[in-house]
């Protein structure tokens, strides 16, 4: 199979493409490189179709039988993962090794998924009788993901889906569809026909999908505004749904952490992926004692940071993914210039096309700046001074996001004692970023509705079924 020419759609088990065309646009240059499919009612239809076509018997298998073939799903990935990882890397901008990261984890995370259970459980046993919870497939589950990680957000919601005895329809961002694209068709030999399918197409499409009376679940991660006209369309038929949507998360560093041990790590928790990733750290809170030791060597770290071609050897952060995003940021950052706040910029980012902006970290702005209240989601990073434990807390809390955050101290008592007050669904003391198959994760407040991720997150894709069973 050739990665890099010959973009196909797969639906039913076959290659699709239609009449209209998406370019899809390299960020590192700007220019378009590759032509996708660019799908519409009747292909959603199709694809519905054969989906719901082939839930009957994925369901019937056992759930052995689904995992082997998930496991070989796995191999397949691993076994194409440096052309992946170059795909991954030509169409979203990460560095080479970091997109080959996320490859391969794609890889171990749906090998680890697929040994997964789900046991019937004995909710009751009496003398009268017993009562038995069953968990059963939904349907047909549509996944709509962004394009900040293509391709591991696909597989969070591939892996427990399928094993659980569901089918898809998977609908990846207008900007990244090309690793989505190859993935199913090197599965196209592996899973059986209609199974998994994939549909690509511009910003009409998502809603075609919602609005698809044939979803049993909606499986959405992307934008908190997007998540709402998600809801709303999911709303008319109860469609049963999971959002993973946007943060604002925090880092706060206390006094007593040894600066020069943490900065490395702190700068990775926000700049990892030229920080477009949800739970990145958004607002980074530092105690007043150790601020301005932190904030030098983090604008150290920033200077020292290559940004260019993600192809590119030594480059460390490659180009934000997309021209809407790019000149957000530019303005975003001329604003803060224009309100006389301290910008403390990293390497000049390269020339040319590619939407490339410097790592840039903003000096103890006033609470309210934009570059405080709003998700960035690229390279702009405001440092927060603070005195007192609760006063950090509540302007943690004070926001609608409610996704993710750090605490850094050697006092770990101390840690916890914050991380327990702070409104979010996962805090990670001394490190950044950790998530893992078993572990659910979940939004609060705007940040989301429902849980990806272990076991929690396999149940969500089923229908819970009791059956009573009298034993007389
Ligand atoms: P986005 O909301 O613009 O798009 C996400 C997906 O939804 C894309 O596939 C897009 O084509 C599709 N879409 C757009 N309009 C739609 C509609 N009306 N109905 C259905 N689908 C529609 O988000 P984005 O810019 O691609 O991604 C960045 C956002 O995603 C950030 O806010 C980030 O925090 C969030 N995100 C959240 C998580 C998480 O797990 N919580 C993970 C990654 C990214």
């Amino acid at each position: 199979m050739d990665l890099f020419s010959d973009y196909t759609m797969t639906i039913g088990g076959k290659a699709r493409t239609t009449a209209a065309t998406l370019d899809v646009i390299n960020p590192a240059t700007g220019r378009p490189f590759a032509t996708v499919p660019k799908a519409g009612a009747a292909e959603v239809d199709e694809a519905v179709t054969a989906a719901q076509a082939a839930f009957a018997g994925w369901r019937q298998r056992t759930i052995e039988d689904r995992r082997a073939l998930l496991i070989q799903a796995a191999d397949a990935i691993k076994a194409n993962a440096a052309g992946l990882a170059k795909l991954f890397v030509m169409e979203q901008g990460r560095a080479f090794e970091a997109a080959r990261g996320e490859v391969l984890f794609g890889a171990t995370w749906l090998k680890a998924v697929a040994r997964q259970e789900l046991p019937v459980e004995i909710a009751e046993d009496t003398p009268s009788r017993r009562v038995e919870l069953h968990r059963e497939p939904l349907g047909v589950v549509a996944a709509i993901v962004p394009w900040n990680f293509p391709f591991l957000l696909a597989i969070w919601k591939i892996a427990p889906a399928l094993l659980a005895g569901n089918t898809m329809v998977l609908k990846p961002s207008p900007f990244t569809p090309l690793c989505a694209l190859k993935l199913a068709e090197l599965w196209r030999e592996i899973l059986p026909p209609g199974v998994f399918n994939v549909v690509c197409g511009g910003d009409e499409l998502g809603p075609l999908l919602t609005a698809h009376p044939g979803f049993a679940k909606i499986s959405f991660t992307g934008s908190t505004a997007t998540g709402k006209r998600v809801m709303a369309a999911a709303a008319g038929r109860l469609t049963r749904l999971t959002l993973e949507l946007g943060g604002n998360d925090v880092a706060i560093v206390m006094p007593d952490v040894d600066v020069d041990a943490v900065a490395k790590e702190l700068f990775h928790g926000a700049f990892y992926n030229s920080a477009q990733v949800c739970i990145a750290t958004k607002r980074m809170y530092i105690h007043e004692a150790v601020y301005e030791p932190l904030r030098d060597r983090l604008h150290a770290l920033a200077r020292a940071a290559v940004v260019g071609d993600g192809l590119q050897p030594g480059t460390n952060y490659g180009p934000v993914q997309n021209k809407p995003l790019y000149e957000r940021l530019l303005a975003l950052i001329e604003e803060a210039h224009s309100q006389d706040l301290t910008l403390l910029s990293g390497s000049p980012a390269p020339e040319g096309g590619g939407y490339f902006v410097p790592l840039t970290l903003v000096d103890n702005p006033p609470e309210d700046a934009r570059v405080v209240v709003e998700e960035a989601f690229g390279p702009v990073l405001p440092l927060l001074r603070f005195s007192d434990v609760d006063e950090v807390i509540r302007r943690a809390n004070d926001s609608p996001y409610g996704l993710a955050g750090a605490v850094w101290s050697r006092d770990i008592e101390q840690a916890v004692a914050i991380a327990r007050r702070l409104d979010t669904g996962n805090v990670w003391i001394n490190q950044n970023l950790q998530n893992s198959p078993g572990i659910p994760f979940a939004g609060r407040k705007e940040s989301g509705f429902g849980v990806e991720n272990g076991e929690e997150g396999l149940k969500s894709f089923t229908q819970l079924k009791a059956i009573f069973i009298p034993k007389v």
